[in-house]
């Protein structure tokens, strides 16, 4: 039996590539990538030559592709499942197979590299013991405002992803949501030439959305609710005295 694995692919710098994903790319049986063309520009820049099939395995066609390439990995062939940029799964292609792997039966492992979550996370000077990823908030502002207010007692810090053309609606729902002073980061363009974090209060930080809209890819990184915080935020909890008289 071959083996399906998940491989990380740079998020902007070149040189984050693994010397085991630049092996897999060489050697894998089949290279099922989110965009194939972003998978051939990637093998040129690292100087790979990629021997395999390459198939086009992306959020609309996942579900369908898996089993066929599980009938591959059954009679012993190596996929390799690589996204655009990151850890597949994260926001990206990947989850479809190694669900139906674990149902057959199949094995299926990863080489980790970037993802912008954890990179963001880490520069961001917040907490990293405890953190929640949230993915991209949702587009709608009803949905928005809803999910921020479902975290406005999170503790945890939070991690979102974000793109330039809804960063500064999302600051603004932000600020509503946890306040002005509560502390973040924004980091964008990780490991690029014009990677920035700008940290500061949430109130600081939508200004400076405004007056010098920042550019490129976006991760918003937010403190955790404090314990006073977190209490006055949660809506009022039950006594066990009110809960028994729920249960009359
Ligand atoms: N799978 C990827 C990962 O592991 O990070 C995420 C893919 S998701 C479709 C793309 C989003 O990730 C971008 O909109 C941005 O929020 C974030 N992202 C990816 N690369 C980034 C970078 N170099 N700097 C900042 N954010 C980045």
């Amino acid at each position: 039996r071959g083996t399906v694995v998940l491989a990380a692919t740079p998020i902007g710098n070149v040189g984050d590539a693994s010397s085991r994903l630049v092996a897999l790319l060489e050697q894998a049986d089949i290279v099922a990538a989110e965009d194939t063309r972003r998978l051939y520009d990637l093998a040129r820049r690292l100087g790979v030559h990629v021997n395999g099939r390459v198939v086009a395995y992306h959020d609309h066609n996942e579900r369908g592709k898996a089993d066929g390439l599980l009938d591959e990995v059954e009679t012993g062939a190596c996929v390799l499942v690589v996204s655009d940029a990151g850890m597949p799964t994260i926001n990206d292609p990947g989850l479809a197979i190694v669900r139906r792997a674990i149902e057959r039966g199949l094995p299926v492992t990863c080489a980790p590299g970037p993802s912008a979550v954890l990179d963001a996370l880490a520069l961001s000077g917040l907490p990293t013991d405890r953190f929640c990823y949230e993915g991209f908030l949702p587009r709608k502002h009803a949905d928005r405002v809803q999910r921020l207010r479902s975290l406005q007692s999170e503790r945890r810090t939070i991690v979102f992803y974000e793109t330039p053309h809804r960063i500064a609606d999302s600051m603004d729902d932000l600020l509503s949501a946890f306040g002005p002073d509560r502390r973040m980061a924004l980091a964008r363009e990780l490991t690029k030439d014009y990677e920035e974090i700008r940290r500061g209060g949430i109130g600081e930080i939508r200004q400076g959305v405004i007056d010098d809209p920042p550019r490129g890819e976006i991760v918003l990184v937010i403190a955790g609710a404090s314990e006073d915080e977190a209490r006055e935020m949660a809506p009022a909890s039950l006594s066990v005295e009110d809960l028994a008289v729920l249960a009359i």
